[in-house]
């Protein structure tokens, strides 16, 4: 779907799969006016297909488009497109079982031509989708993390809490510090302090203590997972409570030698859950499991997967059904 100055979104079209020809002036490629979304198509037990809060990926796409001077696109253009994909591309939804989905990729990029720094005046907005095999194929796997002092994802002011390019094109050096370091995943700190746990790379972060979950508040810098959110809204129905808050590096290493934070994992839409095993920084290294899934981190994970995949009843009335 096409956006132009004067005239809105236009000329939606469903096409085959394959390259896009672009100007080499072509605006984002040089200033990476860029967002992009990311959500899961599932097959459900009686063969139909539905995707998992996709207003959700709408509303935020549309947040990430303010953010970085682009036009929003209405939240039902947003899931009709999404919808019309998954209708196509109906025999890439893995079956029913398991946790495979079919992976949707909305993304808008700006398509003026011209190297003056400016908004660009037109828009292409594309959905791209790919199956995604379940995340972990042998079993859940404790993910080791570093804590990152050197580099900062996001500053005040900045534009952490946006989906754009521009955030994970300033993670790469961190995520190979980390892999340097023998970690899986980078955890992001505060950037004024370094010391207020933000998220992972591409995951926000829990802490759970006994029967309670406790997540870092949406400081601004930090994306506002729908994952994240979904577990804060579910942790009642599995009879835990839960918490937004600041949460420090020093307290996580405290909590945890002391026994109180029982577990640590990390959620988002590619991985749904992931447990944090070992914890590393410049000063010291700590670990919260020894190579298992925690009770809770595994309660929630099947609980909100037995949703995504229509194992469970839809309580929160997540599922949009597409065909
Ligand atoms: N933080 C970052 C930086 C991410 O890229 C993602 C993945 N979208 C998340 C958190 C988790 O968000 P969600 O639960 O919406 O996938």
């Amino acid at each position: 779907i096409r956006w132009t100055e004067g005239r809105g979104w236009h000329d939606a079209e469903l096409v085959p799969y394959g390259p896009l020809s672009l100007d080499p002036a072509n605006m984002t490629l040089h200033y990476a006016q860029e967002i992009f979304e990311g959500l899961k198509a599932y097959r459900r037990p009686d063969g139909r297909v539905a995707t998992f809060r996709p207003e959700t990926n709408a509303l935020r796409f549309q947040v990430s488009a303010r953010r970085l001077a682009m036009p929003e696109l209405p939240a039902k253009t947003f899931i009709e497109a999404c919808d019309a994909l998954v209708r196509q591309d109906q025999a890439w939804v893995p079956p029913h079982g398991g946790e495979a989905s079919l992976y949707l990729r909305p993304f808008m990029i700006a398509t003026e031509v011209g190297l003056g720094v400016k908004p660009s005046n037109e828009y292409l907005f594309l959905v791209i989708a790919s199956p995604a095999g379940a995340y972990f194929p042998s079993g859940v796997k404790p993910v080791s993390v570093w804590l990152s002092e050197n580099y900062v994802r996001a500053v005040p002011g900045g534009m952490g809490f946006a989906k754009t390019g521009g955030n994970y094109a300033a993670s790469l050096l961190a995520q190979a510090e980390a892999a340097a370091e023998g970690c899986d995943q980078v955890v992001w700190l505060d950037a004024l302090e370094h010391r207020w746990v933000e998220e992972m790379g591409g995951m926000n972060l829990y802490f759970v203590y006994g029967d309670k979950i406790v997540t870092p508040e949406l400081s601004g810098s930090l994306l506002a997972g729908i994952t994240r959110d979904s577990l804060l809204k579910m942790a009642k129905d599995l009879g835990y409570s839960s918490e937004e808050r600041r949460i420090s590096t020093e307290e996580w290493r405290r909590d945890t030698e002391n026994g109180t934070l029982t577990e640590v994992f990390a959620c988002g839409t590619a991985a749904v859950i992931t447990p944090v095993g070992v914890v590393r920084s410049a000063s010291g290294e700590w670990t919260h499991s020894d190579g298992r899934t925690g009770e809770v981190t595994g309660k929630l994970r099947e609980a909100l997967l037995d949703i995504q995949t229509g194992r469970a009843e839809d309580i929160h009335g997540w599922m949009h059904h597409v065909s």
